[in-house]
């Protein structure tokens, strides 16, 4: 089934991407992330941090039991790119997750989400750089993985208003995913 609000095709940057086939009003539910849903348990078994040093893998952590790989029943929403000032962003909803457009976005942009990737106390250095962010935004925060939790949330410039609903409250974060061609 293709997908009404976009396509996925070449991102001259970063491999692949989805770009946006009209004008899609802010809140537009665009897709739905889904794949083989997971315990946290099996997809670490699946992708052991040796093995995500060379495979690209589609994770989408939802919450600390539920994971879903897209590698597996996955549809075009696995190509969607990260950015750290993102046109969309992932909306979970009773466990499952939705990417909706977070502002306006025009047609032929390119749609991009914020990763988010989970730090844990083992992150070090070398995974800031393997997670390099390349999005080329001003408000770019180096790397894919989400902000350090010590630092101040800084609020992106201009976003003086509230996130519309209440259930977008809850952290999202991407699993252990290496970019395309990144
Ligand atoms: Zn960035």
């Amino acid at each position: 089934m293709k997908n009404q609000y976009f396509v996925v095709r070449s991102s001259g940057v970063h491999g692949k991407g989805a770009f946006a086939l009209k004008d899609i009003r802010k809140g537009t539910r665009l897709v739905e992330y889904i794949g083989e849903n997971l315990s946290a348990e099996e997809s670490d078994k699946r992708y052991d941090d040796e093995g995500v040093k060379n495979h690209h893998t589609f994770l989408f952590s939802v919450d600390k039991r539920k994971v879903i790989d897209a590698t597996f029943g996955g549809n075009e929403s696995r190509f969607i790119n990260h950015s750290c000032d993102p046109n969309c962003e992932a909306i979970i909803e009773s466990r499952r997750v939705y990417i909706e457009a977070a502002r306006t976005i025009r047609k032929g942009e390119e749609l991009a989400y914020d990763y988010n990737y989970e730090r844990t106390p083992k992150t070090t250095k070398a995974d800031e750089k393997l997670y390099k962010c390349l999005c080329g935004s001003p408000e770019c925060r180096g790397t894919i993985l989400s902000a350090k939790v010590t630092m101040p949330k800084k609020k992106a410039a201009g976003s003086g208003k509230k996130k519309s609903a209440a259930k977008k409250k809850k952290s999202v974060s991407k699993k252990k995913k290496t970019g395309r061609g990144r």
